[in-house]
């Protein structure tokens, strides 16, 4: 099992902007959540490294909790599987996404929870006071409620969830190191599959052509001027605010960013695989989830596939997945959409 670093979908960069840029109040509480993403990291860098077990009838439980704005984990359980709706929205869309996210893998890609093994799902809601972050910790879900003058409640996006969650798939199979290289597609794997499961939630549901690839919209509050966090047709263009900088993601690897921040540059590079698997999926077309997806899927939960891995290794990885299941055309698109960001197979 690989010691796992507490994964945020609002990167330090971000909080940085606001620290440099907001009121002292906005100032105050991007400081508040650097600092308690840097708790919770340490919290967990001593914790056993076990993961939780499987529950014993295997099938997933979600469990919700609520922190009632302290940082007490996981809090109150307040909705239990099968229990009705709550009176809390936040309480409902995690419920919400999680089952979408059960439903994903499970009915498409025959996985039983994120461990493949009926793993409980535990979400929180409430976390802290005026919390501006979403985060997996290596055995649950977190969510905060967003200052409202920056962001949103982070519960407001069902990819948002869906990408926490795929952080646990990623821990129970690749174990992709959270750094550099690896920790860029850790992060993208986790963008790719909280899309998935937004286009899969859609209602009708999305081909590929008719998602909008983003990640997180809606989470920005009405006074930022961007459409979400990250973009996986156009990385770098999800944002651009005088609160909070600009989206610095590159699509290609020309804009590579070599950096010792964001554990590497981790939600920066990712918008180079990201892009990658926008355009595979485009260019088989259809449910994004069916063809693209699947390539994808295999290679992430393929035992061969390393922990260190870079770019090219896990390109590499999914011409083969590619050929395999869809032959040499399969194997020529994939080649492509590696080919479009500067990576050749
Ligand atoms: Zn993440």
């Amino acid at each position: 099992m690989v010691r796992n670093r507490v994964q945020c979908i609002i990167p330090p960069y971000v909080l940085e902007a606001i620290e440099a840029n907001g009121t002292p109040e906005q100032r105050a509480r991007a400081a508040a959540t650097l600092r308690i993403d840097a708790v919770v990291r340490a919290d967990r860098a001593e914790a056993p490294t076990a993961p939780p077990q499987p529950a014993a009838d295997v099938t997933a439980h979600r469990r919700i909790y609520d922190a009632g704005n302290t940082t007490n984990l996981p809090g109150t359980l307040v909705r239990d599987e099968g229990d009705p709706d709550s009176a809390d929205v936040c309480v409902n869309e995690v419920y919400d996404g999680f089952g979408t996210t059960l439903d994903l893998y499970g009915q498409v890609y025959s996985r039983n929870s994120v461990d493949d093994a009926g793993l409980d799902l535990i979400g929180t809601v409430h976390y802290a006071t005026d919390f501006n972050n979403a985060m997996w910790d290596g055995e649950q879900a977190i969510f905060g409620d967003g200052d409202g003058s920056i962001f949103n409640r982070f519960t407001i996006a069902i990819d948002v969830i869906g990408h926490e969650l795929t952080h646990a798939v990623t821990q129970y199979t690749a174990g992709l190191a959270y750094r550099n290289q690896s920790g860029a597609l850790n992060e993208s794997i986790s963008d790719v599959f909280g899309s998935l499961v937004k286009q899969y939630h859609a209602s009708p549901r999305q081909t590929a052509d008719e998602a909008d690839w983003l990640i997180g919209a809606g989470l920005w509050a009405p006074r930022i001027h961007g459409a979400a966090l990250r973009s996986m047709k156009a990385p770098g263009t999800a944002y651009e605010d005088p609160l909070v900088g600009k989206d610095p993601q590159p699509a290609t690897m020309d804009g590579y960013v070599t950096t010792r921040q964001d554990n590497g540059g981790v939600h920066l590079n990712s918008g180079i695989p990201n892009h990658a698997f926008y355009l595979a999926a485009v260019s088989f077309g259809g449910y994004a989830w069916e063809k693209a997806g699947r390539v994808w899927y295999d290679a992430l939960t393929d035992p061969s596939l390393s922990s260190n891995a870079g770019f090219l290794e896990f390109a590499q990885l999914t011409v083969q997945k590619a050929e395999a299941l869809f032959g040499a055309d399969g194997r020529q698109r994939i080649h492509d959409a590696w080919a479009q960001v500067s990576i050749t197979t």
